[in-house]
Order: structure tokens, then sequence, then C-alpha cells
């Protein structure tokens, strides 16, 4: 190991502090952490010089590859004119071509108001409160909570988290946020008694897919029964795109898919081509206009770095990228030659319970041959994709479901290197691991 490296990771080992990760793992002395330092395309390089395919798009962000000129120019040129300035008060080119952007991706007269703010769990934070001060304002001010989805999740910010159906996330702060009520399906959503709805503000829910939850479809057509409930019951629908956003399920949108348009409509890690921190809530102007008018109904919300002008810089050009590349009309044939590698594999593996594809989003859940799963100390998903590392690729699993989710730039001779990693992770890793269970990574999935 070269000295820099050893340098890194014992000062993150003493001071960092990592994200859902059991860090007395993290920081056991046999536990050597990438120090990844580069990106290029769909290639990662660590400080020991080694490359990998970012198989999960560095945490479902990436859109276009890593130091793709094009973003890379305007965030530079944005950097030269100024780094940051208010949104408080004042406006910059960048937000408002954005927000004109934005809109324009809808048909008109319908989402048409962009409030900016810095991360997926903060765009669904201003989802909730709008959609709450919208009651407040308009004589329901007993629409003060919500109805989400079992094992849905939104963010891990106090009032996106109280949303959360991921018992093993949220479980300890029950309570403390957000009046939340779950249903499964939307049999359940219609079987609530009425006086639920006499209490909630909107409905939330991952469009066509649930990421968190193992990466798990909803039925076609659920979507569009959601929207017409919806709209019986005078209720209003947050569409959580954070994942989903930005041509990931194959559409430049998921909802789009079923031709619905949410009330609340949140973006986030792709929307920079997920290059810099930066989200935004769309809503129409019926919502908005319920903010107009004396003071008291102004939208009082904001964070210091809301519409950074280099995160605004990042999202156009990422826009345009997608016009110049024409990037949705390449994603049919990688779709499928997914599907198909993913059929393969299947077939080649006796532990592949279960594969769940949309787009460019697929999970791998893995069980034990006679279909019952591994006991969770064993840690499968976690030590196939500590193997696949060995062969080039970088992915994180969910339990015991390995996602694929790379950069919609992979060519497909790429997502072959993704498959074949994966292919040889399971052989390496499934039989003679034997559930001894020793992972060196601590992470809690
Ligand atoms: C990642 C994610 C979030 C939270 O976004 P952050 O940027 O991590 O705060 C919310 N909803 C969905 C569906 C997500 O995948």
């Amino acid at each position: 190991m070269r000295d820099d490296t050893r340098r890194w990771i014992e000062a993150d080992q003493a001071h960092c502090w990592h994200p859902f990760t059991r860090q007395a793992e993290w920081c056991g002395c046999e536990h050597e952490p990438l120090v990844l330092v580069r990106g290029e395309g769909v290639w990662l390089w660590d400080s020991e010089g080694r490359r990998y395919l970012d198989g999960n798009s560095s945490i479902w962000t990436n859109i276009h590859g890593h130091g793709h000129p094009h973003i890379l120019t305007a965030i530079r040129a944005q950097l030269e004119r100024v780094a940051h300035t208010s949104f408080l008060g004042f406006t910059h080119p960048g937000a408002a071509e954005l927000a004109e952007r934005l809109c324009k991706l809808f048909p008109g007269n319908t989402l048409e108001r962009v409030f900016f703010s810095d991360d997926g769990s903060t765009a669904i934070e201003v989802a909730l409160k709008m959609a709450v001060q919208y009651r407040q304002q308009t004589g329901n001010a007993q629409r003060s909570g919500f109805i989400a989805f079992a094992n849905g999740y939104h963010g891990d910010t106090l009032g996106a988290a109280s949303l959360m159906g991921v018992g093993r996330f949220f479980e300890r702060f029950r309570g403390l946020g957000y009046p939340v009520h779950h249903v499964a399906s939307m049999d359940e959503l219609r079987g609530l008694p009425g006086a639920h709805f006499a209490a909630t503000a909107a409905v939330v829910i991952e469009p066509l897919i649930q990421g968190v939850n193992e990466m798990r479809p909803w039925p076609a057509g659920m979507l569009v029964e959601l929207r017409s409930w919806c709209d019986d019951h005078g209720m209003h629908l947050i569409l959580d795109e954070v994942m989903t956003g930005f041509g990931r399920t194959g559409s430049m949108f998921a909802c789009q898919q079923e031709n619905v348009i949410p009330d609340f409509l949140c973006l986030a890690k792709g929307l920079t081509g997920g290059y810099l921190p930066m989200a935004a809530t769309l809503t129409t102007a019926a919502i908005y206009d319920a903010f107009l008018g004396d003071g008291g109904r102004a939208f009082y919300y904001g964070h210091s770095f809301t519409a950074h002008p280099l995160g605004c810089a990042a999202a156009l050009a990422s826009l345009e990228v997608f016009e110049q590349e024409r990037t949705l009309e390449t994603l049919p044939a990688k779709i499928e030659h997914l599907r198909l590698g993913l059929a393969t594999l299947k077939s080649r593996h006796p532990v592949i319970h279960a594969i769940r594809q949309c787009g460019l989003i697929a999970g791998i859940e893995l069980r034990q041959p006679d279909g019952s799963h591994f006991p969770p100390a064993a840690r499968i998903g976690e030590a196939v994709c500590l193997a696949a590392r060995r062969h080039g690729l970088l992915t994180r699993p969910i339990l015991d479901t390995l996602v694929l989710l790379p950069p919609l730039v992979i060519t497909l001779s790429e997502l072959n290197h993704a498959l074949a990693a994966v292919d040889a992770a399971l052989e390496a890793a499934i039989p003679p691991l034997s559930l001894s269970a020793v992972t060196p990574a601590g992470f809690l999935t």
C-alpha cells in the first residue's frame, strides 16, 4: 500500500464518521477502505491505481459519466464568474434558466414553479411543508398528516424520514416526525376509512419502483390508479423521483411512463448529472397561488446554499448533454442488453432468487437455492459485492439484493464487464463462503 493511501485511511479511521456504517468494523485494522481519487466515464480509480466500474452510479447520482467535458466546462465557467451568491433577495441566471427548463420538461400549465434546495431529503421536506401549509391556507388546517407506502424511502432528515416505511432505519424515531399512515398497496389505500383522509395533506410515493426496498417495482398501471384515487379524494400527490428522475427508468421521469402529473415532484440525485448536491421541488400554479397575498402566507423555508450557482450550471449542462448525446434514445438497447444479461446470470446461479429491473435499475436478489433467505448474519450481499470489487466492479447491496444502477452513458461492452464481475463474484463468494461471514466492510444495508 502506498504511503499516502495509508495516511488517508488512518486519518479517516481516526476522524470520519460514515453514513449507514458500523463504525467499529469500518475502523477495524483488517478493513482497508478504498480511497477513490479519480473518475472518467463509468470508471473510478482508487489511490492504488486500480480501476473499477461505478456500478451504482456513486450511490444513484451519476448520469453521463464522470469528468464529462461539457459539465466540467459549465461548472468552471460559473466558478470563474462567481461560486455562490444568495438566492434570498436576489436571483441569478443559472437558477432562472434551470427553473424554466425543468418546467418545460412537462406539459404547459402543469408543473410551473420550482423551489430549489440541496438534497433529496430537502426536496421532500419542501414538498411536505408546502403541502401542509397549503391546507392551512385553504381552510383545512386539520389536514397535517401524510399517507406513504410500506417499505418506502424518502431521505433521512426528520420530516422525510417520518415517511419512512423501512423499519430498520426509522423505528427508534417513530412519532417524532409528521403523523404518517402507511399502506402497502392500492387496495389497502382504497380500504382506508374516510377519517384518515380528513387528516391527510398528501400521499407520497416513489413512482414505478421503490429503490431502498430492494429495487421493487410497483405493478404496471398503479401510478395512474393512484393519481385518479387522489383526484377523487381531493388529495395531493407527491412523487419522489429522487432516484428515478433523469432517465434511470428509461424515460426522463418515471411518471411520464404512466402519463401522470403529480402536484409535487421531488428531484435531486441526477439533477446535476450527479456532480453537485442540488435538489428541486416542482409544483403547480394552484398550489403556488395559495401562498400569495399577505406576508403571513409566504413559504418561510430556505437553506444557505439554495439554488447554488455551480449546481445550476451543472444541471443545465446535464440537460444539454441529454440533448446532445440523445441519451434517452440510447437507452432501450442498453435496457434490453441488461435484461438479457441478467437472465443469463440467473440461469447460471441457483442463488439468484429474483431479478427485478426497471430501465437501467436492477436488483439481483440472492437466496439459498431452496428459496429461503440466507441468515442475515452471513451478509451474503456484502460478501458478493466485496468479491465483485476484485473483478473491477463497485456497487453495494441492499440486504441480499445486489444493485446494478450504472450511469446512463454506459456502453454495451461496459455492461458486459459489470455482468461478468457479478458472475465471477457469485462464483467466488457463494460456494466456499459457507456462511462463515467474514466481511471486512462494515456496511449496514
Ligand atoms: C436517495 C433518495 C432520497 C434522499 O436523497 P438524499 O439526497 O440522500 O437526501 C429520497 N428519496 C429517494 C427515492 C432516494 O433514492
